[in-house]
């Protein structure tokens, strides 16, 4: 296409103004504001411009293009103000998932945040004195109920998550002295967090004893020093140690600690405040079992097993936490008003033994059999030329480095459709509205609705139909 040719084409298109001028794109303006709006009209006309300069229209194209323009601006402006973070459907399996969110949170957290956000609130106000308050307060007094059981008097602090949360122990507790860990426990949690590197952020010394396997009680016992500040025990996660191994009971790194009079620390990540054996996930301790055990300090998430939001609790000895309390370090670290009212909502709901209240713990507690059921009705509905659905048994997973090697038999829903590959259809089930999250494998499509919400499931069968 020559030069001139090209120019015809160019003076076909409208000018930004022009087309602002439009009705119906002046009505869009008042709705979604003139400079985004202008900024959509920009953008379409440079792309037209674009497919100009690279011959790619005709002449009548460019008219069908021009002729077009206000469903062509209209398409880019809900584009560029669509949301970035959008709700998905989870049907992984995978309860805690760290990339999907972790633990959704419960109806009476949204309801709390919502009617404490929107306007004033008493977060450090103490509404009897009339007197600036701590915002500590509104979780405390839950936790201290909770806790109870295991030990009188537990005082809490929340922060940003777990990692800020042993940030700030070690470096209140221990900076500029030693902190002695079993080489068995220098893990890294997903998203780079590492024992090591935590350690010499806090400007702690990190004393490591024993081997990755072997770790004995007399291992700490030989390298306390007066320079030692802690006795430090974290919580493996996302991994196991099996075969030839050995690690010190807590009853015997308690007993050590007081012997010596040094604080004991246990990272535990997960933190759960319920028994899990209930749902059949065995040899995961709990928040409780550390504080009744005499752990000093414990630190855990909000967002893991707990259910609750992105958060990092500190719990125990009330000298300790006082400590860290007044280190400038919480200030830096320390959470918002929303986290504070989702916090108190699932802490209530703990408080009230309304377990189900709490979407996690809900999904933890569905059997495989309701699960079956749900899916049976789905693969009913769904069945057609173009779909094969079979029902398949296998297992979800808790995730969220908790209980790494527990699994909760569930039923899966195995779907084919039309010979296309199980990526190919992964992907799309990806980019439908709403996105649907699915394991692939084996050369299947693979859904768990242990993880979808039932009012889900006729949304995903609108989505595959
Ligand atoms: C998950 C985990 C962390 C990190 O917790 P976040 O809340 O994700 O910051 C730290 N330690 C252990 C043992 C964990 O499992």
């Amino acid at each position: 296409m020559s030069t001139t040719e090209k120019s015809a084409l160019y003076s076909k298109l409208p000018s930004t103004d022009e087309v602002l001028r439009l009705t119906e794109i002046g009505l869009l303006a008042a709705q979604e504001g003139h400079a985004a709006t202008a900024d959509a009209v920009r953008v379409v006309l440079s792309r037209l411009r674009d497919e100009i300069a690279a011959g790619t229209l005709d002449e009548h194209e460019v008219e069908l293009a021009v002729s077009g323009i206000r469903e062509a601006v209209e398409h880019q402006l809900r584009k560029s103000l669509r949301y970035s973070l959008r709700p998905v459907i989870n049907a992984t399996g995978v309860i805690l998932h760290t990339n999907l969110g972790r633990a959704p949170l419960a109806a009476n957290a949204i309801e709390h945040i919502h009617e404490t956000a929107a306007t004033y609130s008493n977060l450090e106000f103490g509404l009897e004195s009339g007197e600036r308050g701590k915002r500590d307060v509104h979780v405390e007094r839950l936790l201290q109920k909770l806790l109870e059981p295991a030990r009188s008097a537990v005082a809490t602090i929340v922060v940003n998550n777990n990692a800020a949360a042993v940030l700030l122990a070690l470096n209140s507790l221990a900076e500029g002295g030693e902190v002695i860990v079993s080489r068995g426990e220098l893990v890294e949690i997903g998203g780079s967090f590492r024992i090591p590197d935590v350690m010499s952020k806090s400007g702690a010394i990190l004393r490591e004893v024993g081997t990755t396997n072997r770790t004995r009680i007399a291992d700490y016992e030989r390298v306390i020093n007066e320079k030692t500040r802690l006795l430090l025990r974290v919580h493996r996660s996302n991994f196991e140690i099996t075969g030839f191994t050995e690690q010190p009971a807590l009853e015997e790194l308690v007993s050590l600690s007081r012997r010596r009079n040094l604080p004991l620390m246990e990272d535990l990540g997960s933190g759960a405040l319920v028994d899990l054996t209930s749902v059949g996930i065995g040899g995961e301790s709990g928040v409780l079992d550390s504080l009744r055990v005499g752990v000093d300090v414990v630190t855990y998430s909000g967002d893991k097993l707990l259910g609750g939001p992105q958060a990092g609790l500190l719990s125990g000895r009330s000298d300790l936490i006082a400590r860290m309390r007044s280190n400038s370090l919480f200030r830096a670290l320390r959470v918002d008003k929303m986290i504070y009212a989702s916090l108190e909502a699932v802490l209530l709901a703990y408080v009230k033994q309304d377990h189900d209240a709490i979407p996690a713990l809900r999904m933890m507690r569905l059997t495989k059999h309701e699960i079956r059921k749900r899916g049976a009705e789905l693969a009913a509905q769904l069945r057609s030329a173009r779909w094969s659905v079979e029902i398949i048994d296998g297992d979800s997973v808790v995730g969220g480095g908790s209980a790494p090697s527990a699994v909760l038999p569930t039923s899966l829903l195995a779907l084919s459709c039309d010979g296309r590959s199980a990526d190919d259809l992964s992907e799309a089930l990806r980019n439908s509205s709403p996105p649907i999250i699915v394991r692939v494998e084996q050369g299947r499509v693979l859904l768990d609705l242990r993880t979808v919400f039932p009012a889900q499931d006729q949304l995903i069968l609108s989505v595959l139909r």
